[in-house]
């Protein structure tokens, strides 16, 4: 453990204190804005991650203190990120392909917009705006594509209440310090019956059993780990009605998946990298469904 970082101890999302450990790889160093970006390859160490004995819910405890995290995101400059555009832009239309077969057009919020590819895919139906911690980030976003972003938290941005007709989070929940105080905030923007949009890793899918603690999505930065059941419960106790819940695939060239690899155990490192050069097409986008994502589509109850 680093003496260096304060970390605390907290509770479960539903209240309880009673857990038991299920992974356990302490901080080597201070965690800093790399950690925290979306292309880190620093998955060596995530903390421990907890189970709930009451609800079964699967959490970061303890963890970095919070002025700590909301530093790192603020702070966190990600010039990796575009490299994968033209992959960003194909998943965020995977995305749009799901909201727009409940909802076609209105206004879309992105919590957590990151450099505004979702955004700059979802105008051709919606007026969008975005939220994004990442002062870089946001600025990318606006220099980029020239869509709206509020380089902050979404309470921050302090947005009409019934403004939005969808809010989206894509890879982001996890993320959250107090998942609930944002949910209860996009629930406060969203009009009646508007729509919330959610893809997060599935800690309850296969690979995730399979991989165990070298899972792609135990990773510094996330602090809660839902599985379908979880998720659909704490949406249920925060005023959404979930509608879809699904395995969700991600879009990326060879080269990026390949690369993702690097902290895997050799035999499934091996495994992959052989099927790739196999294929001979090592610059072309493949859709792996890993199914170890959830999409979640819900409506404000
Ligand atoms: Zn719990």
């Amino acid at each position: 453990m680093n003496d260096d970082m304060k970390l605390v101890e907290i509770d479960c999302l539903c209240g309880a204190r009673d857990f038991s450990v299920v992974y356990e790889r302490p901080y080597p160093r201070v965690l800093t804005d790399v950690d925290f970006n979306a292309t880190t390859d620093r998955f060596d160490a995530y903390g421990r991650i907890v189970r709930c004995r009451a609800c079964g819910h699967v959490y970061t405890n303890p963890r970095p203190e919070p002025g700590l995290i909301e530093q790192g995101y603020a702070e966190s400059e990600d010039p990796e990120y575009g490299q994968e555009a033209p992959s960003r832009a194909i998943n965020a239309h995977l995305c749009l392909a799901t909201i727009r077969g409940v909802v076609s057009s209105g206004r879309l919020l992105e919590v957590g917009c990151a450099a505004g590819y979702f955004l700059n895919a979802a105008r051709t139906d919606f007026e969008v705006f975005g939220v994004e911690p990442s002062r870089w980030a946001a600025a990318e976003a606006s220099r980029r594509f020239g869509v709206k972003v509020h380089a902050g938290t979404l309470a921050e941005a302090a947005f009409p209440d019934a403004h939005f007709d969808v809010a989206a989070m894509v890879d982001v929940i996890e993320h959250l310090a107090d998942p609930a105080a944002v949910l209860a905030e996009c629930r406060r923007v969203l009009r009646p019956g508007g729509l919330l949009y959610l893809v997060t890793p599935d800690i309850g899918s296969l690979s995730a059993k399979v991989l165990r603690g070298s899972w792609w999505g135990l990773r510094p930065a996330h602090l809660h780990y839902f599985s379908r059941k979880t998720l659909s419960a704490f949406l249920e106790k925060n005023g959404f009605e979930t509608r879809l819940c699904r395995s969700y695939g991600r879009m990326f060239t060879l080269d990026y998946w390949s690369s993702r690899l690097k902290n895997y155990p050799a035999l499934v490192r091996a495994f992959v990298e052989k099927s790739i050069g196999m294929l001979r097409v090592r610059d072309k986008f493949v859709y792996i469904n890993t199914r170890d994502s959830i999409e979640v589509v819900a409506r404000k109850a």
